[in-house]
């Protein structure tokens, strides 16, 4: 098994040193990775300025790795396509510290990790641990080699990816995997007017996520009942409800006025 790794919390992150000292004695593993933090980068690709790749490494493994100034789509695309001598049989995305459920899979670097490796056409997943203090990452680890191997053996269906997300718990407290739907994780945003030192307005985008973890069979629902969840994501984001109602309104195309004859 060949396995392509990256992350958008950059290569320097504790959670993708766990992820490939997780696979490197199972498959043969690629690390190509943001030199930087890239989260929240959503699926940007580099178009206007050169790409670099500096090899790098990975503590506690002997994994080739590569940093790069790309957002994480980039560093799936420059792995696949060119650092690798041969396609990857899988790309892993992560482990993200913190989850990636509901709206968060709009903004999320690590998710489309995966995502661009769905549209290269190679299988992908997105793995996220459910904590930002204090993470763990063996059993988020253990599970994504389980599932690549289980995905390399069987396929998955083309422009599909898998979003996991892997309560923060040892493996003893952990009640079993669902398949999930996504779920209903937003965030009520906020703009803070702040003054820079020499007396200009500056500004600061938050937020607070709310979580509803009471709808049954959806990744934050999974999570808050101690499972983990296993979403599969596809990249046609049509919405079959609306494009019905849609249809419905009979929508026209304007006609120009013809000039009136004499
Ligand atoms: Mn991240």
């Amino acid at each position: 098994m060949r396995v392509l790794l990256t992350n958008d919390d950059g290569i320097g992150s504790p959670g993708l040193h766990a992820l490939a000292r997780a696979f490197e004695p199972e498959a043969e593993v690629f690390v190509v990775a943001p030199e930087h933090e890239r989260s929240a980068t959503g699926h940007a690709i580099t178009l206007h300025k050169p790409l670099r790749a500096v090899p790098s490494s990975i503590p506690g493994s002997s994994v080739r790795a590569w940093a790069t100034n790309g957002t994480p789509a980039d560093c799936v695309a420059m792995g696949a396509l060119s650092l690798l001598a041969e396609r990857p049989d899988i790309v892993v995305s992560g482990i993200n510290v913190g989850p990636n459920m509901g709206r968060d899979l709009t903004y999320s670097g690590t998710v489309s990790g995966a995502m661009e490796a769905a549209i290269i056409g190679v299988p992908g997943i997105a793995v996220s641990v459910g904590a930002f203090r204090n993470p763990r990452f063996d059993v988020a680890g253990r599970f994504a080699v389980y599932l690549a191997k289980m995905i390399v053996a069987r396929g998955l269906p083309a422009d599909t990816l898998l979003n996991v997300n892997v309560p923060n718990l040892p493996a003893a407290e952990i009640e079993g995997v669902e398949i999930t739907r996504q779920g209903d994780k937003r965030y009520i945003s906020r703009l803070e007017e702040r003054t820079d030192p020499r007396g200009r307005p500056y500004y600061w985008l938050t937020g607070e996520p709310g979580i509803r973890g009471d709808l049954e069979g959806t990744d934050t629902w999974a999570l808050a009942h101690r499972r983990i969840s296993v979403t599969p994501i596809g990249l046609d984001m049509t919405s079959p409800p609306a494009v019905t109602a849609l249809r419905s309104w009979g929508l026209e195309v304007a006609k120009e006025e013809r000039p009136a004859r004499p």
